[in-house]
């Protein structure tokens, strides 16, 4: 699928934020499941260690996203990393008293996408700790992963993972157009489709496969096939071009 100037929109109005990671390697991996997604502002808050983006271990998790570990800024404080953002989101295993209202990333994922004003931010906590509530008490929303109740809490990279593709496939979803069935040219009208069954219908019959007068269950089957196909107009000329050669071989005979 081709990622269309709506998409990539979408995927630039989302910052990544780090506070106060611990493993150089956890960085690196954020830097590659963003950057497979299409995301690449990344800042890091007060990490635990010098030099983190230039870390051996960071820069082997990042394999072929090394640009972006280049690229992110290191800050230290949540003022600076949340410049130019109006939408701040706070992702947390941990679901708290006072807390922002609390959706899923797939609903996160919607509102940004939807809405082309969102400068939004992903902020993930520290390995052990995971975020204080002074960061998440000001966020608008508190993204939480329903994972399994009985250990909930992701590796940081995965769980940026997850946020990444979630954003990616919302903003990829607004360019389909609303099809159960995956139309990929223009889907046959239903005249188009009667016509060709019942082409089809004395094509079977020409070649003796129907039997007119005992037809039993043959068409309604085949129509269900079809149905489940989803037909576009050029495939139903296909189909009409094959009744039409087997009757004019039969007739030939
Ligand atoms: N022990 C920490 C979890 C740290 S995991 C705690 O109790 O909070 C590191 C980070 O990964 C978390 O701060 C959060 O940003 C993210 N994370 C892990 N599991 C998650 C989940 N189920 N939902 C949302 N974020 C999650």
């Amino acid at each position: 699928m081709k990622q269309t100037e709506s998409a990539s929109s979408a995927l630039r109005r989302l910052r990544v934020i780090l506070v106060q990671t611990s493993r150089p390697g956890n960085i690196g991996s954020v830097a590659r499941a963003m950057k497979t997604m299409g995301l690449s502002d990344l800042v890091l808050v007060n990490p635990r260690f010098e030099g983190a983006c230039q870390h051996e271990e960071a820069l082997a998790f990042a394999s072929g996203a090394q640009d972006l570990l280049a690229g992110a800024r290191v800050v230290d404080s949540m003022a600076e990393a949340l410049q130019g953002i109006n939408f701040t989101a706070a992702v947390s295993a941990r679901l708290r008293e006072f807390s922002p209202p609390v959706v899923t990333p797939r609903e996160f994922a919607g509102q940004l996408a939807a809405n082309g004003e969102l400068h939004a931010a992903l902020i993930f906590g520290n390995e052990r700790f995971g975020l204080p509530n002074d960061i998440v008490e000001p966020c608008n929303v508190l993204v939480n992963i329903p994972a399994n109740p009985d250990y909930s809490s992701l590796n940081l990279a995965q769980a940026a993972q997850v946020l990444a593709y979630e954003c990616r496939m919302a903003a990829l979803d607004g360019q389909q157009p609303a099809s159960p069935v995956g139309f990929q040219g223009e889907a046959a009208s239903a005249a188009q489709i009667e016509g060709m069954y019942q082409h089809l219908e004395q094509a079977l019959v020409d070649i003796g496969f129907l039997d007119a007068n005992n037809p039993r269950k043959l068409m309604p089957r085949l129509k269900r096939l079809f149905a489940r196909a989803g037909l576009e107009t050029e495939e139903v000329n296909i189909l009409r071009g094959i009744a039409r050669q087997m009757t004019a071989r039969r007739r030939q005979d």
